[in-house]
């Protein structure tokens, strides 16, 4: 199904996990996609690579997303690449997880800068191509951390519970210009991010989760097609946990 036939998506942090996973759905559902990443190239090239060859448009660019000149000229150059833009996903992420007692002032604002500032710098510069086009659609990646916070991941945690608040609010301003705003909140889904975990810690969510098992990048890609696409056309200002039910 081309759920996403003629619209151009842009994916921060597609270079790996769930953003890759993210980039080939929409490929697949037929989206030109321009996608970013900060250090992986040649992981950058080798998912260009893969999305051309499903037939669509497609293009890495090296942008921090928490950087707000480069998040300007993000978007001006996708703009002069793929002449539109119609969807968002702000996923770019990164935790520095201690203890609030040791968390140094750096590794808070690291995570400040790359999970939620990297958020208010795109949609900014998103939104005014948003609204010549009379549309779009923002896909902000949250995490269920920042509804139910968490041991260890203050700054985290904060940073994805801001996230929401964020689209919530241009969700109510954005609306009356047709374009959505949502969050998607994923549980433990197996990527890099959550391969550095401890057996131990890993094994005490698996207890926690109802459908026992961790979560598939292509299983928070797939609502992400779903909120990008048409058919989400009534949807906004929600948040969508993807966690196998741990956040119920
Ligand atoms: P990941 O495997 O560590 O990949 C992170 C991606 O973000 C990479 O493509 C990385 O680019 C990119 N990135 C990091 N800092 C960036 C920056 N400043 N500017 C642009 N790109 C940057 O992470 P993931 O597990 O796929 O997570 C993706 C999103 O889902 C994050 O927002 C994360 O918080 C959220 N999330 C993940 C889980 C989980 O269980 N995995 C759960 C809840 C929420 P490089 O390759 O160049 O480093």
């Amino acid at each position: 199904m081309n759920l996403l036939q003629n619209k151009v998506a842009l994916v921060t942090g597609g270079s790996r996990g769930i953003g890759e996973a993210i980039a080939l759905r929409f490929a697949a559902a037929g989206a030109h996609v321009a996608f970013t990443y900060l250090s992986s190239a040649e992981r950058a090239a080798s998912v260009e690579a893969a999305l051309q060859a499903l037939g669509v448009k497609a293009k890495a660019y090296r942008s921090d997303a928490g950087d707000y000149g480069q998040a300007e000229q993000l978007i001006n150059d996708v703009l002069a690449d793929f002449g539109q833009l119609d969807i968002v996903v702000n996923n770019a992420g990164i935790t520095r997880d201690t203890l609030m007692l040791r968390m140094t002032e750096q590794q808070w604002d690291e995570v400040m800068d790359t999970n939620l500032k990297s958020v208010f710098n795109l949609t900014k510069h998103a939104l005014r191509p948003m609204m010549k086009n009379r549309g779009g659609s923002i896909i902000n990646m949250s995490s269920i951390v920042g509804i139910t916070g968490n041991a260890g991941q203050a700054n985290y945690a904060a940073s994805k519970a801001g996230i929401i608040g964020f689209s919530k609010s241009i969700a109510k301003e954005m609306g009356s210009r047709n374009i959505r705003c949502n969050v998607i909140a994923p549980g433990f889904i197996e990527t890099d991010m959550t391969h550095v975990l401890d057996e131990k810690t890993k094994e005490a969510y698996l207890q926690n989760i109802p459908l026992k098992r961790l979560g598939k990048a292509e299983e928070v890609a797939d609502v992400c097609v779903f909120l990008g696409a048409d058919m989400s056309n009534y949807v906004s200002g929600q948040v969508i946990s993807v966690c196998g039910g741990l956040n119920t």
